[in-house]
């Protein structure tokens, strides 16, 4: 590497100011992208307490001669930038030359470099960017930095650090992304005396994916392509295969990890159709593009860019990711829909009491009941035990009948007096008192009447002269939604028999670990295995197993996203999670019973019925307005 000397004050200038240590993980991703500058064929990073007190990155690169060791912690020294015209094209990664002279200013810096074949190496202390020692050392060749005591003179920065987990996370997950952007050079990670992540260093991209990713990546669609000029190549998740958040998509600009909007809607724009809304695809790719046609410098930190086509960008992503999913033979679809249910028909004769029955198997939709209180729950049972069976049988079978057939108007038969007798029934004796139950409302004396469900989505119900249309899924997931928050205490957890995995970004992982005591009070309870890994020993008991993982995952993007910091409103947000992943589903059959039930109560309430917050829960539909479309009136 060339001599280092200090830029002058006109390119220095084009260098926009800005902050480049924000934390340990900003610091780990200096080093490391120094390290690889250097030529390293191996870099180790080990960091103790989430990086705070001690933070080391050893590499077998080219290594430093004393005079330039000391010139590197010089503000704006680089051996990478001469000229405004080097601005230009930038082919290294690193090029400001102010990321060691940051560094040095806020923490206590230990150096050993030795340049490739010297006889002797040299080692350096600084503190807050003073260097106090300075001695001629017998080294390896290549570089070792350790960065002690990060911002021990900046209190008020370090106010702002997260726990050591969360920083940790953090640069794990920085670690992650150099791996991946240089599958060259075999990376190791040290985590508080534990490697946590080891590369082989063999050029081959699915070998770093691999070990970052876990081995459900083998499962991973490469993407290989050209358009005008520019290049994508990596590997993309297959559409079955999605994630309930964007945690796993890591993009590349020639070779620098970088946060892009236009790079993630345009490979988003690839999936569409193919996955879930709410679902994301995963990802690793890199683009290759002419150096001038992008703008590294719109970020101090370097992970933003600007690029001079956008358009070209933009489709040089969707169609190269676009061709190697329409490779794939895979369909979706299908997998992500419930398997039928059993047609809903009520044992004939001799007449069974209703009971609790676990959810069928092959049929993933939440049961309703199981989001009731034990109280509601009880005597909504009883009640329906109570009843005169036959009339229940009959309905039920009637309109297993016509969801078969869909051919008789029923209509009459499903009312819902007949499916659900009153609640006016004695309350079961061995039943507390109870006031709740008491609120329960009396179907007799409803004033609607359940009309049916279309597309499996809307529940129509009539009342008087008007109509009212309901979301179902949107209903349940708000009244879900209410009772979870009402209910201050901790949400019960069922305990698992079979312990769930799930695998995240280090950073999801980190934040959900030092958030263990609200996950809890949510009723999850979680464990690390591995860097990538959690199980969920525990999970809320409204929240389906089959969801369990990807609620959990959504958790921690809300965690991440840094935008909820107050405990109260991750809780709400978290509560909106399981409501939302517990609700009956649009577009999944439901039993009559629990659109009965939901109705119920969508139609007790007011600020249901009329005033929804965000999406609408119900719309309603006039006689009159119908006459008008019909031309009647
Ligand atoms: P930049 O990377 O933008 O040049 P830095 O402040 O990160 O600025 O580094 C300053 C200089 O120190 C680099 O240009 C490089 O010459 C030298 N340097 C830093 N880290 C290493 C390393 N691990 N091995 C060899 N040289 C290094
Ligand atoms: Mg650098």
């Amino acid at each position: 590497m060339a001599k280092i000397v200090q830029l002058s004050a006109h390119v220095a200038n084009l260098i926009a100011a800005g902050e480049v240590v924000e934390r340990p993980a900003s610091v780990m991703k200096e080093l490391l992208e120094n390290a690889v500058d250097a030529g390293a064929t191996t870099v180790t990073a080990e960091i103790r307490n989430g990086g705070m007190t001690f933070l080391r990155v050893t590499d077998n690169g080219c290594g430093m001669a004393p005079e330039d060791a000391k010139t590197a912690f010089l503000r704006h020294a680089t051996s990478k930038l001469r000229t405004a015209e080097d601005l230009a094209a930038i082919s290294t990664m690193g090029f400001r030359g102010e990321a060691l002279a940051a560094i040095a200013s806020v923490s206590r810096i230990d150096v050993m470099t030795k340049p490739t074949g010297a006889l002797s190496g040299t080692s350096l202390c600084l503190e807050a960017g003073v260097i106090t020692e300075e001695s001629e050392a017998g080294c390896p060749e290549g570089t070792t930095i350790i960065i002690r005591d990060l911002f021990y003179n900046t209190p008020a920065r370090m106010k702002f650090m997260k726990s050591d987990v969360v920083e940790g996370s953090r640069i794990a997950a920085a670690v992650q992304n150099q791996a991946l952007a240089h599958p060259e050079v075999a990376f190791r990670f040290i985590r508080d005396g534990k490697e946590v992540l080891s590369t082989p260093g063999t050029g081959k991209l699915r070998d770093a994916v691999y070990c970052v990713y876990g081995k459900d990546s083998g499962k991973m669609i490469e993407v290989n392509s050209q358009w005008e000029g520019y290049t994508v190549s990596g590997f993309v998740s297959k559409p079955t295969d999605a994630r309930p958040s964007r945690t796993l998509q890591t993009f590349f600009v020639n070779g620098r990890p970088v946060k892009s909007r236009l790079m993630m809607a345009a490979l988003e724009e690839a999936y569409r159709n193919r996955i879930m809304t709410g679902k994301f695809p995963a990802c690793v790719l890199q683009l290759q593009l002419p150096a001038h046609t992008v703008d590294v410098n719109v970020h101090p930190a370097k992970t933003e860019v600007k690029f001079l086509k956008e358009k070209a960008v933009f489709d040089c992503i969707h169609y190269g990711v676009l061709a190697a999913l329409n490779q794939t033979v895979d369909r979706p679809d299908v997998q992500f829909k419930p398997q039928a249910p059993a047609p809903v028909i009520a044992p004939v004769a001799p007449p069974k009491p209703a009971a609790p029955q676990p959810a069928a198997k092959p049929n993933p939709q939440p049961n309703f009941f199981r989001t009731m209180t034990s109280q509601e729950y009880k005597a909504f049972t009883g009640v329906v035990k109570d009843a005169p069976q036959p009339s229940i049988t009959a309905a039920v079978a009637t309109a297993a009948a016509v969801e078969r057939t869909s051919a008789l108007p029923v209509r009459e038969e499903i009312r819902l007096p007949q499916i659900i007798p009153p609640v006016t029934a004695p309350p079961e004796p061995e039943l507390p008192e109870e006031p709740q139950q008491q609120e329960l409302p009396m179907p007799e004396q409803a004033p609607w009447r359940y009309v049916g469900e279309l597309y499996r989505s809307y529940v129509i119900v009539e009342q008087g002269e008007e109509a009212f249309i309901i979301d179902k899924h949107a209903a349940h997931e708000r009244i879900l939604f209410d009772r979870l928050k009402e209910n201050q205490e901790a949400i019960t957890g069922q305990t698992l028999l079979t312990p769930i995995p799930c695998q995240l970004s280090p950073a999801a992982c980190g934040a959900l670990l030092s958030h263990q005591a609200m996950m809890q009070e949510l009723g999850f309870e979680l464990d690390t295995l591995g860097e990538n890994t959690l199980v969920l020993r525990q999970i809320p008991m409204d929240l389906s197993e089959a969801d369990a993982a990807d609620t959990v995952e959504e958790i921690a993007a809300d965690l991440l996203s840094g935008r909820r910091e107050d405990v109260s409103t991750v809780r709400d947000e978290v509560l909106h999670t399981v409501a939302c992943k517990a609700a009956i589903k649009a577009g999944w059959r439901t039993d009559e019973k629990e659109l009965l039930a939901l109705i119920e109560q969508v139609m007790a309430r007011e600020d249901l019925k009329y005033c929804p917050h965000g999406r609408p829960i119900c719309i309603t539909l006039s006689k009159k307005q119908l006459e008008k479309q019909f031309k009647r009136s």
